[in-house]
């Protein structure tokens, strides 16, 4: 038995109830969790709940996020551990924080700054093409709003992987249009970057 531990905040109403649910895998692996990411086990918690029709406690929304995932207790999506073991092992961390406050929209960088260009295009292809690949429900438009996006490389700097992928109020064309200002700031083309 597989307990896998997470918050769940509601992108409709903006609420989170800070409760930590859990669930029960009957067959799954400790250990092939752990080697997860955040990310991926997202993706398996959401496809639960939504099989089950849970819905926000507060205005019966589905459109929920699942977040702070721990398998056991182990949090999958621990910045200071992942930074670090990009740091140690020469890896590519790349983290994109954008606000969004009316028409007011901001996008920090941050991860293992400055990333050579060409790390710098991969992880910025490899998180284009999971927003591009991501269900139209996670980008509701809200007055304000917050998307959080990490991806690490491996060892050879070859393969990258969505450590985390947060969303909540921006539609996914203004994030793609911020990515896109933050590349060509860092003379990486649109074409680069965007593809299917
Ligand atoms: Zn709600």
């Amino acid at each position: 038995m597989l307990t896998i531990k997470y918050q769940v905040g509601c992108r409709q109403c903006l609420n989170g109830d800070g409760i930590e649910r859990l669930d029960f895998y009957k067959y799954g692996k400790e250990k092939d969790f752990m080697t997860k990411t955040e990310y991926e086990v997202m993706k398996i918690v959401e496809q639960n709940n939504m099989q089950q029709n849970i819905c926000c406690m507060f205005c019966d929304s589905k459109d929920l996020e699942y977040y702070e995932i721990k398998v056991e207790d182990y949090l999958l999506y621990d910045f200071e551990r992942i930074g670090k073991n990009c740091i140690d092992k020469g890896e590519v961390m790349l983290m994109i924080n954008i606000e969004k406050n009316g028409h007011n929209i901001k996008l920090t960088p941050g991860g293992t700054l400055p990333i050579e260009e060409n790390n710098l295009r991969k992880s910025l292809r490899k998180i284009v093409s999971v927003i591009n690949a991501s269900p139209y429900h996670r980008f509701s438009m809200k007055e304000r709003g917050s998307t959080f996006i990490c991806t690490t490389s491996d060892e050879l700097l070859k393969d990258f992987k969505i450590e985390s992928f947060r969303s909540t109020g921006i539609h996914s064309a203004t994030i793609l249009g911020e990515i896109n200002l933050f590349a060509a700031a860092n003379g990486i083309s649109y074409e680069d970057i965007f593809t299917e």
